[in-house]
């Protein structure tokens, strides 16, 4: 069992920082060690709360609980995220229509173009930022399915007035709050009914992780979730967990110097003669910028930007760089970029010359000089 005891003498709430070190962590008890165990088993001692190795585990709980507390719900930890994504997706009827972004995680919206292929349910592919579009789109459907701010596009969705339109029309909503943490933007706060994660990216945050992470303030979700889990065998490793667990110690830290580095970058890309575009709510320019303040405590640490000349001048100056490392996935410590059009899946409204950013936390400076440099070639 994990201490629940996390939140300081006296009056108040822990504040989320607080909550990343101490939360999913052994009662302080003497000779108790300050890490949970990586507990290995496949099975248990019969009569307790997990009795097989499928159905659950305290190295996960420890991981679950932190996530949990810090998103202000209960949470469930998967072997990646959209093992996640496919979890939720199968708690829906059959028949049922989900509305979903155009621009999102492209698992994510594969999965739902098989999902509508073999009939078991409507896909309705919408503008998130467009606010009207969506609850239009809403009426009659079961699920809204929201990112933001999205994948690569980095549009912002308007958190609280999708939650509540959605819930008016008895549509569920779920928030992929990859992008920006439960440090950067609570959705349940906002209205949400789960909130979904891979924990592959900022939560575990060191490149070495694939994990997922679901979580709800309902009971029954959490109980129809947990019951899936068990059947359905999409359990993480333990070590995974673990792993996740002790990069989620330094969340806080890693993402607002992150963040502060997106934010320069982001800064003097907008200005940079070979860049056409930035997209990044951090600046004012953004259509983002707005909603983004009023539902996010800062704009992240992921931006896109499009390259003057195309793809293949994309590509090239990608390939000068030395200190960006040219690989998918984000939310590592080190800095890294792609090109998103190199995916054959990625969606045609994406820029062929788009390359999507995730900002570490190196220097600013020396990220820059690299950058800079790549791009004059
Ligand atoms: C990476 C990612 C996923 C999928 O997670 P995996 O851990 O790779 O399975 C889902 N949503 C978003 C926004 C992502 O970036």
């Amino acid at each position: 069992m994990t201490n629940v005891e996390t939140k300081p003498a006296g009056d108040g709430d822990p504040a989320p920082s607080t909550i990343a070190v101490t939360a999913g962590r052994p009662p302080h008890v003497p000779d108790a060690p300050l890490n949970p165990p990586l507990v290995l088993a496949s099975t248990y001692v019969a009569g307790g709360a997990w009795e097989y190795g499928r159905y659950g585990n305290p190295t996960w709980e420890a991981f679950e609980d932190a996530v949990g507390a810090l998103e202000g719900g209960r949470a469930l930890t998967y072997a990646s995220g959209l093992a996640a994504v496919a979890a939720v997706l199968d708690g829906v009827r059959p028949g049922a229509t989900v509305v979903a972004p155009r621009h999102a995680y492209l698992g994510t919206l594969g999965q739902l173009e098989r999902l509508e292929a073999t009939g078991r349910v409507h896909y309705r592919s919408v503008d998130i930022a467009d606010t009207e579009a969506v609850l239009a789109a809403c009426d009659g459907a079961d699920l809204l399915w929201i990112e933001s701010p999205t994948n690569p596009a980095i549009e912002v969705a308007d958190l609280p007035a999708l939650c509540a339109g959605a819930r008016a029309v008895g549509a569920m909503t779920v928030v992929d709050n990859t992008f920006a943490t439960p440090l950067l933007q609570r959705p349940l706060d906002l209205g949400a009914d789960i909130v979904l994660h891979s924990a592959t990216k900022f939560l575990s945050g060191h490149a070495d992780v694939v994990l997922g992470v679901v979580v709800t303030r309902s009971d029954e979700t959490y109980d129809a979730l947990l019951a899936h889990r068990k059947l359905g065998g999409a359990i993480p490793g333990t070590f995974e967990a673990w792993l996740a667990l002790r990069g989620l110690r330094t969340l806080h830290l890693r993402v607002e110097r992150a963040t502060a580095n997106a934010m320069t970058l982001a800064t003097r890309l907008d200005e940079h003669p070979r860049v056409e575009r930035v997209r990044y709510p951090g600046l004012q320019s953004d259509p983002g910028y707005e909603r983004g303040r009023e539902q996010m405590s800062a704009p992240g640490a992921v931006l896109s930007i499009e390259v003057v000349g195309g793809a293949s001048v994309a590509d090239e100056m990608i390939s000068r760089a030395r200190l960006w490392v040219h690989a998918t996935s984000l939310g590592g410590v080190e800095s890294s970029f792609e090109r998103r059009r190199r995916w054959a899946g990625e969606s045609s409204t994406i820029p062929p010359n788009l390359i999507r950013l995730s900002v570490g936390i190196e220097d600013a400076e020396d990220l820059w000089a690299d950058l800079d440099a790549a791009l004059r070639g």
